[in-house]
């Protein structure tokens, strides 16, 4: 069981902001920006360089929710950024795809 499906499970306490029967979101425990969010498949994939074409609608799901979510949470207009790492390199840690919603301030480009 990965860390996120104990979230979903809720054997592990989380801020959780928003709910569905495909997705759940909750304050990330490190946040980095004011606002930051990660949204979280119920079903797991475990990143996003191995999603089927059957999770298509679920990923498409999976930003649509964040858009929402940072409207929500009032970043939608002064901005927000939208962050999925895969893989070593990209500083994943938790093998459950999550879509990072970070929001409250300006982010850099690029990122370090
Ligand atoms: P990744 O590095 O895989 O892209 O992102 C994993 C994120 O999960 C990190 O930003 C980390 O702070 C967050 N995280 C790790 N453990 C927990 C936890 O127990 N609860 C919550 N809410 N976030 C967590």
């Amino acid at each position: 069981m990965t860390l996120f499906q104990k979230i979903i499970a809720r054997e592990i306490p989380a801020d959780i902001v928003f709910e569905d029967d495909l997705c759940l979101a909750f304050r990330d425990i490190s946040p980095k920006a004011p606002v930051h969010i990660l949204v979280v498949p119920k079903r797991v994939i475990p990143r996003v360089a191995e999603s089927l074409p059957a999770d298509m609608e679920l990923l498409g799901h999976l930003l649509f929710t964040a858009g929402q979510i940072a409207r929500s949470e009032g970043v939608a207009d002064s901005g927000f950024r939208l962050v999925i790492n895969n893989g070593p390199d990209g500083g994943e840690t938790v093998p459950h795809l999550h879509v990072h919603l970070l929001g409250g301030r300006p982010m850099a480009w690029p990122p370090g």
